[in-house]
């Protein structure tokens, strides 16, 4: 590739970063500029998955960089690694070539006119890997089993059914399932897709009166994941079908993996067989994070898209978001957005005028003398026992919740926290919010207790 045209793929990376930080990954440094070839920009990824997500999630964006970085009217084309720049123009028409491409969709079977078009499989995210899972103790289970079914598909548990709240995993722990079987053998047909595009291909199927094609295309397959089965739900027909794929993949030891909302016999109007199927391989769920993961989760999503956070700002998105892992995301790109519209790096101060929060000093807020005192009078203990270094247990938790009130409340650094309740660190105060927050989740009486002070505290200010 000539000089000129590498200038022009760096030019582009730093268009992107400073037009479109959020659409950046660190990894686009590995992306290779192959030159400008008959007016295209040639881009080889370094796998399949990769150039799949490019084209799929950032096409309309590289090319805006490319024609900007130029000023001329040039188009992008995403290469795979082994794929020679000559091959042939992907369009429409080509589906069932381009899923066979992606390698997760392989029905083998190209569609013709009047046959039954394979269904949408959901595009694979190269991020949703299991090294960016965090794990802590709200999804420790369902990252182990995801692990084992992705180690040794077909043989573990069978199905893996993951269920939990929105924004919580699962659809991430699946398709890091799909991305490793896919690693450790090229060859096995993997079909991705969401429940949805299940019923919506049953229904065209049954419409088109096409189902054979349609017990076709999933029984010759190693293994299917099919994500937010939550949507089988009084879709009677849809059950019934999915019912024998179930078991004829189940029989021939295929791998199934499933993820919901809801366990499944909670799942409204599922019949009773089809919730006992569900339970026959492992059914684990994913939970709220903990304030330990949540911060480990906003550095990672941040190192992601090359973007440094300190701790005290990392704690402060995570105190910020507390129950949806994909607000906390959303959090991320904020910090992101500020940060490059303001040319800052991340630090508390960006944190909080990004994502809000009570100002450090002379703000409405109360202060942190307010707050210690306010609960030092609600326990009836001395203020000087709350900032001393002693540990009766009959301080300890007075303590905690000082700090973790004095954390929500203020913008004083974790550090500040620790040194004001008695010269401790900032892992202390971390741990203090941590066993604060995961008590009160728990215990009606304390998290009333919070609630009372919390008003307290918001009126003496
Ligand atoms: P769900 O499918 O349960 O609604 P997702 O899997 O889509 O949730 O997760 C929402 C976002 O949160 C995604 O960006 C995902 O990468 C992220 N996420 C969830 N759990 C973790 C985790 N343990 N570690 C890192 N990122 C996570
Ligand atoms: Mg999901």
């Amino acid at each position: 590739m000539s000089d000129p045209d590498r200038g022009v793929w760096e030019g582009m990376l730093g268009y992107l970063r400073t037009q479109h930080p959020t659409v950046c990954r660190q990894w686009f440094d590995e992306i290779e500029p192959l030159g400008i070839i008959a007016g295209m920009m040639h881009l080889r990824a370094h796998s399949m998955v990769h150039k799949e997500y490019l084209r799929r999630s950032c096409g309309d964006v590289f090319r805006e960089a490319l024609q900007s970085v130029t000023g001329h009217l040039l188009g992008i084309r995403f290469v795979g690694p082994d794929e020679s720049i000559g091959g042939p123009e992907e369009g429409a028409g080509m589906l069932t070539h381009r899923a066979k491409e992606n390698g997760f969709a392989s029905n083998g079977v190209r569609s013709k006119a009047g046959d039954l078009e394979p269904p949408d499989t959901l595009a694979i995210n190269p991020d949703y890997d299991f090294s960016s899972f965090v794990v802590g103790p709200s999804n420790r289970y369902a990252h182990a089993a995801a692990m084992a079914v992705a180690g040794q598909p077909g043989s573990s548990y069978n199905p893996l059914f993951i269920h939990g709240d929105v924004g919580l995993g699962k659809t991430h722990l699946l398709q890091a399932v799909c991305l490793t079987i896919r690693r450790n053998n090229p060859d096995a047909v993997i079909h991705y897709l969401s429940c949805e595009s299940f019923v919506t291909y049953f229904t065209e199927a049954i419409r088109a009166n096409q189902m054979a094609q349609f017990r076709h295309w999933f029984r010759d397959v190693d293994v299917l994941v099919l994500d937010d089965i939550h949507f089988l739900a009084s879709r009677e027909r849809s059950q019934e079908e999915f019912f024998h794929t179930f078991n004829t993949l189940y029989q021939a030891n295929k791998q199934i993996v499933l993820s919901s909302d809801a366990p499944p016999e909670e799942i409204p109007s599922l019949e009773d067989r089809v919730v006992s199927r569900f339970k026959c391989g492992l059914v684990t769920q994913v939970e709220a994070p903990d304030l330990d993961t949540r911060i480990a989760i906003v550095k990672s999503k941040a190192l992601q898209r090359g973007l440094l956070v300190p701790d005290d700002a990392a704690c402060h998105v995570a105190t910020r978001v507390t129950r949806n892992i994909r607000e906390l995301e959303g959090a991320v790109t904020k910090l992101q957005i500020a940060a490059s519209v303001e040319g800052r790096p991340v630090d508390l101060d960006l944190a909080i005028d990004a994502l809000g929060g009570e100002p450090r000093t002379g703000g409405s807020g109360p202060t942190i003398q307010l707050i210690a005192e306010t609960v030092a009078d609600f326990f009836n203990v001395r203020l000087t026992d709350l900032q001393g270094k002693r540990k009766p247990r009959s301080i300890a938790q007075p303590r905690q919740i000082g700090m973790f009130l004095a954390r929500r409340h203020t913008r004083h650094s974790l550090e500040e926290i620790g040194g004001f309740f008695g010269g401790r660190d900032h892992t202390t105060v971390i741990h203090a919010i941590k066993t604060i927050e995961g008590k009160a989740s728990t215990d009606a009486q304390l998290s009333a207790l919070l609630a009372e002070l919390e008003q307290k505290v918001a009126k003496v200010k």
